[in-house]
C-alpha cells in the first residue's frame, strides 16, 4: 500500500494542492456529507422510447401489457427465494447453472457472475454476457429454449460482464443507455457492439409475452449504469452496485461517484420488487441485502469522517486516514464475507468522498 500511496495519491494531492495546513479546514460536517449520498430521488420521469418519446406509443402499450399480463399470469416461483440464502448447485463439468426463478424468466450464474434471460414467445432477450462465460450462455440458453436470442441489454460498459456480446447471432436487436453506446463507439472493441437501440431516462422493451422496464437513475458504479425491471415478475437487475451478504470489491465497487452510489440505493428501495440480480456473489439479492449495504456504506463513511477528526496531520495523513477507517470498519463488521480483502481500499475512496467531492 505504500508504494501504490507514494505514486497514485501524493500526486493527486500536489495537484490538487492539499497541504497539511489545509488538512483540518477540510474535514467536513458528518451529517452534510451523508446527506449528499442519501437523498431519495424520484426518477427522472422524461420517457423515451428509442427514437420516440414514450407519449407517443403510451396507449398503445397500456393495451399490449394489459392483454399480455392478463393472458399469461406470469411471476416469481416461491421456491426463488431459497437462492437469496444459498446458491445453486453447480456442475462443475457445465460449470454453470440455469434456473427459471419465474415463468420464462431465467437466471444463470457460474458463481462468481450472474445474468438472466427471457423467454417471450418471439426470442429470447438475454442481459449480459460476461467475458469468462463465452459460449455457454447460449448452452445455457439451448438447455430451456428453442427460441434464438434476438435482444441483447447492455447493464453497463464493463467488459467483464458484456465481453462474449459479440457471440450472439448477427441479427441481435443491442440496447443500452445512450452514455454505454457513446463509450463502445468509442472504444471500436469488437467484443462489444455498438448499440443501435439507446436510450436516455427509460425504455420500455416488449417482445412476445414479456415486457422490461430500462431506467437510468444515475452513474452508480461506472458509465450507462441501468437498472433492467420485469415488473410482473417483480424481479429486477441492476449489476455493480453491491454484494448480497458480502463487503464491495475493491474502491466502493469502484464507484466512480460515490453520491450517485449511495443515492441509488434509496433510488432502487423506492421501487416495487423482491429480487435483485447484483451480477455477482453464488446468491440472489432481496431489498433487506441492499438495506444492509446502505447501512454498511454509510458506515464506511462514518468511519472516513471519523477519521479525519481524529487523525493528526503528518507525511502520509492520507494513508494514516484509511488505514484507521479500515480499522474501525474491521472492528464493526469482523464476520462479513470478504471484509478482509479490500478494507483500505474502500476507505481511500470513502475519504476522498468526504473531503473533497
Ligand atoms: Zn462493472
Amino acid at each position: 500500500m505504500n508504494y501504490w500511496f507514494t505514486i497514485v495519491l501524493i500526486p493527486i494531492v500536489l495537484s490538487l494542492g492539499i497541504t497539511p495546513a489545509l488538512q483540518t479546514e477540510m474535514i467536513p460536517n458528518a451529517e452534510a456529507v451523508k446527506s449528499k449520498g442519501n437523498s431519495l430521488t424520484e426518477i427522472n420521469s422524461k420517457k423515451v422510447c428509442g427514437d420516440k418519446l414514450c407519449s407517443e406509443i403510451i396507449d398503445n402499450k397500456k393495451e399490449i401489457n394489459k392483454s399480455t399480463i392478463m393472458t399469461s399470469q406470469k411471476g416469481l416461483f416461491p421456491s426463488t427465494m431459497d437462492y437469496t440464502v444459498t446458491g445453486p448447485e453447480i456442475n462443475p463439468e457445465k460449470g454453470y447453472a440455469v434456473i427459471e426463478i419465474g415463468d420464462g424468466l431465467y437466471w444463470v450464474t457460474d458463481g462468481m457472475y450472474q445474468i438472466m434471460f427471457l423467454t417471450t414467445g418471439e426470442g429470447v432477450i438475454l442481459v449480459d454476457a460476461p467475458m469468462g462465460m463465452g459460449t455457454k450462455i447460449q448452452q445455457a440458453v439451448s438447455e430451456v429454449t428453442s427460441e434464438k436470442i434476438t435482444h441483447f441489454i447492455y447493464t453497463h460498459i464493463h467488459k467483464d460482464h458484456v465481453g462474449s456480446a459479440s457471440l450472439l447471432p448477427q441479427d441481435t436487436v443491442y440496447i443500452s443507455h445512450i452514455d454505454t453506446a457513446k463509450h463502445l463507439a468509442m472504444k471500436n472493441d469488437p467484443q462489444r457492439p455498438v448499440p443501435t437501440v439507446t436510450f436516455e431516462d427509460q425504455y420500455t422493451l416488449i417482445v412476445g409475452d414479456q415486457v422490461l422496464e430500462l431506467y437510468y437513475i444515475g452513474a452508480f458504479h461506472s458509465k450507462g449504469d441501468i437498472v433492467i425491471s420485469s415488473p410482473v415478475h417483480k424481479v429486477i437487475m441492476a449489476v455493480d452496485l453491491f454484494h448480497p451478504n458480502a463487503a464491495p470489491f475493491q474502491f466502493m465497487g469502484i464507484a466512480r461517484d460515490m453520491g450517485e452510489h449511495l443515492a441509488a440505493h434509496d433510488k432502487l428501495l423506492a421501487m416495487d420488487w423482491e429480487i435483485i440480480i447484483s451480477g455477482h456473489e453464488p446468491i440472489l439479492g432481496t431489498p433487506e441485502h441492499l438495506k444492509f449495504n446502505k447501512e454498511f456504506t454509510l458506515s464506511v463513511l462514518d468511519n472516513a469522517i471519523t477519521a479525519m477528526q481524529t487523525t493528526q496531520p503528518s507525511a502520509n495523513y492520507f494513508g494514516d486516514l484509511a488505514n484507521r477507517c479500515a480499522e474501525l470498519t474491521l472492528e464493526q463488521y469482523p464476520d462479513l464475507k470478504d471484509i478482509e480483502l479490500y478494507p483500505v481500499e474502500n476507505c481511500v475512496t470513502m475519504v476522498f468522498y468526504a473531503m473533497i467531492d
